[in-house]
């Protein structure tokens, strides 16, 4: 997998907690810590940022977590999901992360034999913002049932138990259950479905890609060269391209 510069940072220290959680606000810090609360409130999960070995990138150690386990989570967390919305789930944000490929492989952690627990982690690439740093979502899960415990996200939304960047993770793993994938011996196969994800995008000058348009045209179309000894379109282009984009910087 790749380097975690965070976990390795916090197992060479020995720290409890990662940089992320100790440079949140209190409030954010100590929602953070109630959250990897279990036993009662007794005992404390890892902070999954913090935690350096254990990860698997193994489909078929995943919980069998149904999409009714997805369900209940999504709809009963205070947040942005609702009956109705989940009721059009493909029509979500979080589905077509997954659809399009946002979502990094999936890697399992166990945190140990006697832990009722286990964490599943990405990390989903922004929708419109490809070269972002990706957002970095963890959920906790009952190993025995498949339920969510708890979940978490770098992004704004996801200092809650919930945002999109949650439920594209969520989803993904409901997909590979659909598919079969997390109850196979032989892994090979769901690894390279789990490790599918669209690399990041290299812009293309328009020109390299005119002719995928080029049905559709029904003139050529003059280009403008971006030097500036190129001479400029006549003043009615100029008029109609400011009237559509007035702050450009061109103008
Ligand atoms: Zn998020």
């Amino acid at each position: 997998m790749a380097t975690d510069n965070n976990a390795n940072r916090c197992s060479m220290e020995v720290k409890q907690w990662s940089d992320y959680v100790l440079k949140l606000s209190v409030e954010d810090r100590e929602r953070y810590i109630s959250k990897l609360t279990s036993g009662e409130g007794t005992r404390s999960l890892p902070d999954p940022y913090c935690l350096a070995s254990g990860w698997v990138d193994d489909p078929s150690l995943w919980p069998a977590i149904t999409f009714t386990d997805i369900y209940f989570y999504l709809v009963d967390t205070p947040g942005q999901f609702t009956h109705d919305s989940l009721r059009a789930y493909k029509s979500l944000k979080a589905y077509d992360y997954v659809e399009s490929g946002h979502v990094y492989p999936i890697f399992y952690n166990a945190i140990d034999d006697q832990s009722p627990y286990c964490f599943l982690k990405t990390k989903v690439i922004p929708s419109q913002r490809l070269r972002d740093k990706p957002h970095q979502p963890w959920v906790c899960v009952k190993k025995s049932e498949g339920t969510v415990f708890c979940a978490h996200c770098t992004c704004m939304a996801g200092l809650g138990e919930v945002c999109s960047h949650v439920a594209a993770l969520l989803f993904k793993v409901d997909a590979a259950v659909r598919a079969g994938l997390t109850a196979k011996a032989c892994t090979s196969e769901a690894c390279k479905w789990n490790a599918a994800y669209r690399k990041e995008l290299q812009p293309t000058p328009l020109c390299e890609v005119q002719h995928l348009f080029g049905r559709r045209r029904k003139a050529n179309t003059p280009s403008v060269s971006g030097t500036g000894k190129a001479p400029l379109p006549d003043i009615e282009t100029l008029k109609s391209l400011k009237s559509v984009c007035p702050n450009a910087v061109f103008f």
